[in-house]
């Protein structure tokens, strides 16, 4: 498989077996928002592909779990830190599983580690990259002669050309914290230098080594955090074990933008955020809606996009629970997709090679043509991409107990309720029939 590298700025070959792969995660202070599914969705699906091309993969995806946002959370909503931190990890879980992600193998929290962290920080304060002052410590960016090589920016020339107040406490205008001092009343550690807490870059430089070792094989992220996120990383992790490089790829996905405000209004609102996209859209059509951009390009967000995959996806649906004979010779498919994914992951042309499949099985089984190969191929290709394909399943009883509950709400007048499960039903491909004499179904 061939993967596009920040780094190199070039495609290149996966070459051995085993792949450590570390994601940079969310900070947890509010409900998981698009982007942030967009991201986690996409190196689901690296996993997820790398493992059914043979590839022993270990992920680790990290939770920011002591930050300045969830102590100013913790302050609104009158609750500790912890508590805000353990309310948005459940939350980003309960939305991540219902869009079918899988867990990473390890989700390091940041207040887990902090051992790791200090000791990471003491390492490279022994190496003279880092030094203490007033209470904090900072990176000292003099120390490395390659700092900026990943986003490429160059230190002098950004300091000739910006006006950056100097902290007095730090040596170089771009120095930057690895250790904070904390006032008593904010969450806080013992450490060599005082009570603090410490910078997020370093804790994702500890988190890497404590879980995969010194070099990892791929690190991902948003392209927002090329700088200075991980550029920090790098010169940290680096700095600190002398190993380079820290990772050997970099990946990172393009980010979200919204459309103008007239295309968001329907049902999403202003709304980023992944529950109430799951409100109105599966979670199959969310996952093909961010599948069908590749993950390098910018997605944009409109009310259209995501109905639009809805029908999509419904249209694979149907063409999934189809019986029929063998007799269909599948194997151009299958190169296909193996093709576009091993090409940088190429979900766009992976989705296009389904739907074409979707369309030959219909063709065949309109000519009562042998499809069953087709079929479980399909189904196949939907799993290597995450798909949920049980999610059709709905027993006759689920349907009952839902007409039933479509029916109470009718009685109580709520029928924005009612609606929603109508629709619903809809979706899963099963027309609600009402008459006089109450309620019934049929499978369309
Ligand atoms: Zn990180």
């Amino acid at each position: 498989m061939f993967l596009y590298n920040s780094l190199t700025r070039k495609k290149e070959k996966l070459s051995k077996d085993k792949i450590k792969m570390y994601v940079c995660g969310v900070t947890v202070y509010d409900r998981p928002h698009l982007g942030h599914a967009l991201s986690t969705v996409t190196f689901d699906v690296l996993h997820r592909f790398l493992e059914y091309s043979g590839y022993d993969v270990k992920r680790v995806q990290n939770f920011t779990d002591v930050d300045d946002k969830i102590i100013n959370k913790s302050k609104e909503l009158n609750i500790s830190a912890q508590e805000v931190a353990e309310k948005y990890i459940h939350s980003f879980f309960e939305d991540m599983d219902a869009l079918g992600v899988r867990r990473a193998d390890v989700h390091p929290r940041a207040t887990e580690d902090m051992k790791e962290i200090i000791e990471l920080i003491s390492s490279l304060i022994d190496n003279k990259a880092a030094y203490s002052s007033n209470g904090s410590v900072y990176f000292d960016v003099s120390y490395s002669s390659d700092y900026g090589k990943l986003s490429r920016r160059n230190i002098d020339e950004e300091i000739d050309g910006t006006r950056i107040e100097n902290d007095p406490d730090k040596k170089n205008v771009e120095d930057f914290a690895l250790w904070k001092k904390a006032p008593p009343d904010e969450p806080h550690w013992e450490s060599p230098w005082g009570i603090g807490r410490p910078g997020w870059h370093i804790e994702c430089s500890a988190m890497a080594k404590k879980h995969l070792g010194e070099t990892i094989d791929i690190h991902g992220g948003g392209l927002d955090l090329i700088f200075p996120h991980h550029e920090n990383e790098i010169v940290q992790s680096e700095s600190a074990t002398g190993i380079k490089p820290f990772s050997k790829i970099w990946v990172h996905n393009g980010l979200l933008k919204r459309a103008g405000d007239e295309k968001m209004s329907k049902s999403l609102g202003n709304s980023f955020d992944v529950r109430d996209a799951l409100e109105n859209y599966s979670g199959n059509a969310i996952r093909l809606w961010i599948l069908q951009s590749h993950y390098r390009q910018p997605s944009t967000l409109d009310d259209d996009s995501l109905s639009i995959a809805q029908k999509s996806y419904q249209r694979i649906e149907r063409a999934l629970s189809l019986e029929g004979k063998n007799g269909f010779d599948t194997n151009k498919y299958l190169n296909n997709f193996e093709e576009s994914m091993n090409d940088d992951l190429g979900t766009p042309s992976a989705v296009a090679t389904i739907f074409d499949l979707v369309h030959e099985i219909n063709v065949r089984n309109s000519k009562s043509q042998g499809i069953a190969e087709g079929v479980n191929l399909l189904k196949d290709l939907l799993n290597i991409l995450g798909f949920d394909t049980e999610y059709n399943k709905l027993e006759d009883k689920d349907i009952i107990d839902l007409l039933e509950k479509r029916n109470n709400f009718r009685i109580e007048k709520k029928y924005d309720q009612a609606d929603k499960i109508r629709d619903k039903l809809l979706d899963l491909g099963i027309e609600i029939l009402d008459s006089k004499d109450g309620s019934t179904y049929r499978k369309i």
